[in-house]
């Protein structure tokens, strides 16, 4: 049971992808799931466009609400990642309570941090398929064809809530409302913090290491990536150290 915090752009979605992949759980995003019902024009959807084309938060009752309907299913009683919830302090006293209710025990926080500039170059340049939802960036991942899916040959189009200033209202809405949550987990010892500006395959290798080792890893306060990764390479070859 593990829960993906980070700044929009910080690549949740994309570590999710990885985690899923590993060990077969379910994602459960709220973003999608907001994105999902917008599309099919639902009363949820229309009520939550609202709030995101502005880049603001949809409603913590509304939130909440299809998070508790979501979490109740069957597949997520193996496990899940959970990405993009929660956003508040308040959202994350109400997902305690719906874990104490379920009997559910997380597993790890991982909170991935990245810089505003390179933020704000991820978010802008993203593209998304319309068909499969694969991710694309036009200048760090471009399609092989321009605006066409490499996977299945649907449209790429650009979020609307990824457009500049919507993205820097995000942003600021991040460190207002969702900064908080960090001191909220910090001082447990689920509490994991990776620099995200690191490329993508360390971070992969930093989460199967710490999720997978847990024994070992003592967490006595929280650890930054960058002073992690000396000690990674030595742990692959077999050792054990970590750094206090
Ligand atoms: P994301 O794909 O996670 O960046 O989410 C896109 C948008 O959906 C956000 O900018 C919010 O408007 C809305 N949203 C997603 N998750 C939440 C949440 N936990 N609480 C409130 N609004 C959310």
């Amino acid at each position: 049971y593990i829960l993906l915090m980070g700044p929009p752009g910080a690549g949740k979605g994309t570590q999710a992808e990885r985690l899923i992949e590993k060990y077969g759980i379910p994602q459960i995003s709220t973003g999608d799931m907001f994105r999902a019902a917008v599309k099919e024009q639902t009363p949820l959807g229309l009520e939550a466009k609202k709030y995101m084309d502005n880049g603001q938060l949809v409603p913590d009752a509304v939130t909440v609400g299809i998070v508790k309907e979501r979490l109740a299913k069957g597949d997520c009683k193996k496990g899940f990642i959970l990405d993009g919830f929660p956003r508040t302090t308040s959202q994350a006293v109400s997902l305690d309570a719906i874990l104490r209710d379920l009997g559910i025990k997380l597993d790890g926080v991982i909170n991935i941090a990245v810089p505003d500039e390179e933020l704000i170059k991820r978010t802008t340049g993203r593209q998304i398929c319309r068909s499969c939802g694969a991710t694309y960036h036009v200048t760090f991942k471009p399609s092989k064809v321009k605006n066409v899916c490499d996977k299945c040959g649907g449209e790429l189009y650009q979020r609307d809530d990824d457009k500049v200033e919507t993205v820097k209202k995000r942003l600021s809405v991040y460190a207002a409302q969702t900064k908080p949550l960090i001191d909220y987990y910090k001082n447990s010892n689920l509490y994991i913090e990776i620099d995200g500006k690191h490329i993508i395959a360390h971070k992969i290798c930093f989460f199967r290491y710490a999720l997978s080792s847990r024994k070992s890893f003592v967490f006595r306060k929280p650890f930054f990536a960058t002073n992690i990764f000396p000690y990674f390479e030595n742990t692959m070859h077999g050792k054990t150290e970590l750094p206090q």
